[in-house]
C-alpha cells in the first residue's frame, strides 16, 4: 500500500540507539509507508498514486508488543470454578491452568489465538510474545496459534511450553514441536512469525529436559522463554528435586545470559539479582497484573539492570492498562522507577520481538516495519517531549485507538477489524469455548 499518514503527533517509545536504553519522544510530522515499512518521516507532500490518511493532529504510536503472554487462556473469562479454592500459587496452576491447557484441542487452540488477537488489535497491540501449552494437542499446536493470529494479521513470537509434568511422552512431544516450529520459522518467517523455545519452569523440568532446552537454544541461536521464580515454590522445589539453587541451575545449563528470556523473576533474591545484572544479554518479562492476581508478590524491577519488558501473562493484551498498573504498582511497592522506565518496558518488549523476528518493531523510524497505531487522542493539556509518559500513563487508553496497521496493511479501521467479521467470529468462538469448558470440567487436577 502506498500511503501517507499526514498531520500526526508522532509518539515514539524508543529513540534509544543500539546498546542504549529506550527513551520516549514526541514530534509533529508525517509518515510515508511503502512495502510494509516506513519509508520517510518528516513534513511530507503527497506523491502520485498515494492514499492520504489525515490523522487530524492526534497521537500516532508504534504497534505495541505484549512481552509475555499465554493466548491459550484467552477463553478463560468466566470459566467454571476449580474443584476447590486454590491455597497457593502451585494450587492455582494445578487446579486452574493445568486443567485448562489439557482441555485444549485444535479448534480451541486456534480460537484462543483468534480471540486474543482480535482483542489485541482494538488495543493497538500488534505483536505477541506467547508461551503456549496444550498437552493433549501438542503436534502442530504452534501452527494453530499462528493461524489464529494470521487471520487478523498480527505478529507472533511463539513457543511451546516444554515440561515434565505430563510425563516423558509429553516432554518429548513438546521438544519436537519446538524444533519443528523453529525450523519452519527459520525457513519462511518473513518477520511475521518466529520461534523461541518454551520451558514451563525449573521445578517441572528435569535435568534431561533443561539440557534439551539449552541445546535447542544454542543450535537454533534462539532463547529459552522460561518462568523463573514466579513464586517461591520454583526455588524450593528446584532445590529439593535437583539439589541445586534455581539460578545456579540456569547457569549450569548455560542459560543465564542471552539464551534466556526470564518471565517474572518475582522471587529472585539479592544475590540472584546481582548475578542476573552481570549476565550479558539476559532479558526479563514483568507482568504486574498477573502477579497481583496470583498474589505471588512484586518483582524486583527497580533493582534489575537488565532489560525488563512488559507482558500481560494472559490477562488480555491491553498494554496501556498493563503499563498504567505497572506504574501504580511501582509507586505502591516502592520500586523507585520513573514513568519513563515503564515506557521503556514497552520498548524492551518490541526490542526482543525485533531481535527474534529479524525486523524493526516499536519505532516510527525510517526502515522500521509499518506497525502503526492511530489514535483519536488529542491532548487536552500540553504534550511535549518531556511529558510523554505522563500522558501515556494517565490519559492515553485503548479506547483512543481507532486505526491499526501491521506491516503496512490496515487491520483495524475506525474501530472495526478489516480481515474478519468480528461478530460472526465471536459467535463461532463462543461455541468452541463451550466445548472447551465441558472438557475442562471432566479433567481432574
Ligand atoms: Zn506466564
Amino acid at each position: 500500500m502506498n500511503l501517507l499518514l499526514k498531520n500526526a503527533l508522532l509518539l515514539d517509545l524508543d529513540l534509544g540507539g543500539e546498546g542504549s536504553p529506550p527513551k520516549p519522544g514526541l514530534e509533529a510530522g508525517d509518515l510515508r509507508i511503502r512495502d510494509g515499512k516506513i519509508k520517510e518521516r518528516g513534513s511530507l507532500e503527497k506523491e502520485p498514486g498515494e492514499t492520504v490518511h489525515d490523522c487530524g493532529g492526534a497521537v500516532v504510536l508504534p504497534g505495541l508488543v505484549n512481552g509475555h503472554t499465554h493466548l491459550y487462556s484467552a477463553l478463560a473469562a468466566g470459566m467454571p470454578a476449580p474443584p476447590r479454592t486454590p491455597r497457593n500459587f502451585h494450587d492455582i496452576l494445578k487446579l486452574v491452568w493445568w486443567r485448562l491447557d489439557r482441555a485444549h484441542d485444535e479448534a480451541s487452540n486456534t480460537a484462543s489465538a483468534l480471540a486474543g488477537a482480535m482483542d489485541a488489535l482494538h488495543c493497538g497491540t500488534t505483536t505477541f510474545i506467547d508461551h503456549h501449552a496444550s498437552p493433549e494437542c501438542i503436534d502442530g499446536s504452534l501452527d494453530m496459534i499462528e493461524a489464529g493470529l494470521a487471520k487478523v494479521g498480527v505478529r507472533g513470537l511463539l513457543c511451546y511450553e516444554v515440561t515434565d509434568r505430563n510425563g516423558r511422552d509429553g516432554r518429548v512431544a513438546g521438544l519436537a514441536e519446538s524444533e519443528r516450529y523453529l525450523g519452519k520459522c527459520a525457513k519462511s518467517s518473513g518477520g511475521k512469525y518466529g520461534a523461541l523455545i518454551g520451558g514451563h519452569a525449573s521445578f517441572t523440568l528435569d535435568e534431561e529436559s533443561m539440557a534439551a532446552l539449552a541445546d535447542l537454544a544454542v543450535r537454533h541461536k534462539s532463547a529459552v522463554h522460561l518462568h523463573v521464580a514466579e513464586d517461591p515454590c520454583d526455588e524450593v522445589l528446584t532445590l529439593s528435586k535437583y539439589d541445586v539453587p534455581l539460578v545456579d541451575r540456569l547457569e549450569r545449563h548455560g542459560l543465564l545470559g542471552e539464551r534466556l528470556l526470564l518471565a517474572h523473576g518475582t522471587h529472585l533474591n539479592a544475590s540472584d539479582i546481582q548475578r542476573a545484572n552481570a549476565a550479558k544479554g539476559l532479558r526479563s518479562a514483568h507482568n504486574t497484573r498477573s502477579n497481583m492476581n496470583n498474589a505471588v508478590g512484586y518483582a524486583p524491577i527497580g533493582k534489575l539492570k537488565i532489560p525488563v519488558q512488559l507482558g500481560t501473562d494472559g490477562i488480555g493484551a491491553d498494554m496501556f492498562e498493563e503499563a498504567r498498573t505497572a506504574w501504580f504498582k511501582s509507586c505502591d511497592g516502592g520500586a523507585g522507577i520513573s514513568p519513563d522506565d515503564v515506557l521503556a518496558m514497552l520498548a524492551n518488549a518490541a526490542r526482543t520481538a525485533s531481535k527474534f523476528l529479524g525486523v524493526t518493531l516499536g519505532r516510527l523510524a525510517v526502515g522500521a516495519e509499518a506497525d502503526i497505531v492511530v489514535t483519536k487522542y488529542i491532548p487536552s493539556t500540553p504534550l511535549h517531549e518531556g511529558n510523554v509518559a505522563g500522558h501515556f500513563l494517565f490519559a492515553l487508553a485503548a479506547r483512543h485507538v481507532t486505526d491499526v496497521m501491521v506491516a503496512g496493511e490496515w487491520r483495524l479501521r475506525d474501530g472495526a477489524l478489516t480481515s474478519v467479521d468480528e461478530v460472526r467470529e465471536r459467535q463461532e468462538i463462543a461455541k468452541v469455548s463451550k466445548a472447551l469448558w465441558q472438557r475442562l470440567e471432566g479433567i481432574k487436577p
